[in-house]
């Protein structure tokens, strides 16, 4: 049986992007080949390649307005050096909510200075800092839009008239905003998009070509335009599988529709966690995260019983971060709002056991 997968990434997909990606392995598109052994430079993935990159634009909303989107490798770790040697003369701004902004920093120093314009590291990454100063002699603003393993996600970007590079790894796609507003945006595909392998950069081309130092080609977001994301062999299965999502998403209303389930099924669960007394939320209400639910439970003495039960109800990948403990439920995209009921009905099961 199916289970109801709360994995934080790799994670979730629809079933019928697995159901027509696991095809596509057997026979794709009718072509006597596998998915898996096709040439990158056929025109059969050629095609595939090119209808993610539009979809990804099209639904972002950022066709015909100067931005490309590229399929890399690497994840999104490779994305915190990448930005800095592509954009980084002298100083960058980063705003700094968690891990993956703290790694994206330390990468960011080894080309230049940085500075930490802001950070909630004083209350173990609860909240996100609002009414920070962007200095103005950065030449890029880096922010974390969703704290995948804290719960907490950034509800309005800062205005300012630098750059502003975005990880949207763990919430792209799933809410509407004005994503023009942004000039780099990247994201880890295994957290909303497809399978871990490939990373989607969306990238406004006019801030590119601005620092003096030389970059080497697989470095260098101008030679991966140029290449139309094909200088060297993609992850082909995983743009292949990214691009069935970004179809399903389409086909499925749109990133408005997808903020509308995301929010339906994150207000069942934070309205459980905040009237059953067995549970505490993480994050500050204000900032939670409608992708992650962190939460513990406040008996000790309950963890095996509620353990036991959220597991024979079939729901998988429900314990916190190693660095938070506790639980995190990360219902992205393609979980569907039954899982969380099922999740819900195992809590207040819990409360009248207990
Ligand atoms: C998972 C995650 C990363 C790291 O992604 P990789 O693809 O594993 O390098 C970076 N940023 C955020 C916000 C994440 O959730």
């Amino acid at each position: 049986m199916k289970k109801h997968n709360y994995s934080a990434g790799p994670c979730i997909l629809p079933q019928e992007v697995f159901q027509e990606a696991s095809q596509a392995v057997l026979d794709f598109n009718n072509t006597g080949l596998s998915i898996l052994e096709i040439s990158h430079r056929s025109k059969e993935f050629v095609d595939v390649m090119e209808e993610a990159r539009n979809l990804a634009l099209e639904l972002l909303g950022l066709e015909g307005k100067g931005y490309k989107a590229l399929f890399l490798q690497g994840g999104a770790s490779t994305q915190f050096l990448m930005v800095a040697y592509n954009l980084l003369q002298v100083k960058a701004g980063y705003l700094n909510t968690g891990a993956w902004s703290t790694k994206a920093i330390k990468e960011a120093k080894l080309f230049g200075d940085v500075a930490e314009v802001a950070s909630s590291a004083d209350k173990d990454f609860r909240y996100i800092p609002k009414g920070y100063f962007i200095p103005s002699d950065v030449d890029y603003f880096h922010c974390t839009s969703n704290n995948t393993i804290y719960g907490t996600q950034i509800k309005e970007f800062p205005n300012t008239p630098k750059p502003i590079v975005c990880d949207m790894s763990s919430d792209i796609f799933s809410r509407e905003l004005d994503f023009s507003k942004f000039d780099l945006i990247y994201a880890g595909a295994q957290k909303n998009l497809g399978p871990a392998g490939t990373t989607l950069v969306v990238i406004k081309e006019d801030i590119l070509g601005k620092v003096e130092r030389s970059i080497p080609s697989m470095m260098d977001y101008k030679i991966h335009i140029n290449k139309a994301s094909m200088f060297n062999t993609p992850a082909v299965f995983a743009v292949y599988t990214s691009m069935l999502t970004l179809r399903w998403i389409k086909k499925n209303g749109g990133i408005a529709a997808m903020e509308e389930r995301n929010e339906k099924k994150a207000a069942l669960l934070y309205s459980e966690i905040d009237i059953n007394p067995l549970f505490q939320g993480y994050a500050d209400k204000k900032d939670r995260s409608t992708m992650n639910a962190t939460f513990t439970l406040l008996n000790d003495d309950l963890k095996e019983t509620f353990d036991t039960m959220w597991k024979e109800a079939g729901v998988n990948g429900l314990n916190g971060h190693r660095s938070v403990g506790g639980y995190r439920a990360s219902m992205y995209n393609a979980l569907p709002l039954e899982s969380v009921q099922v999740l819900v009905d195992v809590m207040s099961e819990l409360e009248r056991k207990a």
